[in-house]
């Protein structure tokens, strides 16, 4: 049995592109409308050598449920079913109020928890990353999923937590 990783967060933040990035292909969908994710595809990652399974969220309507509502059912079902749960945000776009209802329900978890700052592309935007200690998850790793940057550090988190 692998660890399992979680990816959650808002539709658009970047979640699939992350995933693909991780298993160094492009499987999961990504595209730029919000919500194309299928609710929780796992697929078989490894990092130097350490399988785990890497499950990508998504899929619910937001418009049908409401935003906060439907995050908070995908952090529930994260931190039940995972071994660590990685919470993506957009970096550029900031805290948003699902987000911090997501952080918010993740700080009750015994499981780990990784904050990860996305689309951080340039050095430019490390202050806003910084900004996403507020969650009060501990430190962001400030990554760009899209370009590559920061991903080994994150996979190298991921793997310390299992
Ligand atoms: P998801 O809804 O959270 O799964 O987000 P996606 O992975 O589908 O990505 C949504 C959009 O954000 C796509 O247009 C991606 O190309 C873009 N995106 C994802 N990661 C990055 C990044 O690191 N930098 C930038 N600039 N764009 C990104
Ligand atoms: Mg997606």
């Amino acid at each position: 049995n692998v660890p399992v990783v979680a990816v959650v967060g808002r539709p658009n933040v970047g979640k699939s592109t992350l995933v693909n990035r991780i298993l160094g292909r492009r499987q999961a969908v990504v595209q730029d409308q919000p919500g194309v994710t299928r609710d929780r595809i796992a697929y078989d990652a490894e990092w130097v050598g350490q399988r785990f399974s890497i499950v990508d969220t998504g899929g619910w309507d937001p418009d049908a449920t409401g935003m906060a509502k439907a995050i908070a059912a995908q952090a529930e079902i994260a931190m039940q079913t995972a071994d660590v749960v990685v919470l993506v945000l957009d970096a550029n776009v900031g805290v948003q109020e699902s987000d911090s209802a997501a952080a918010r329900i993740l700080q009750r978890s015994k499981k780990p928890v990784i904050v990860v700052a996305n689309k951080v592309d340039g050095d430019r935007q490390e202050a806003e990353a910084a900004a996403l200690w507020s969650l009060g998850l501990g430190e962001p790793v400030a990554i760009s999923a899209l370009h590559g940057r920061g991903s080994g550090d994150l996979l190298d988190r991921i793997l310390d937590s299992f």
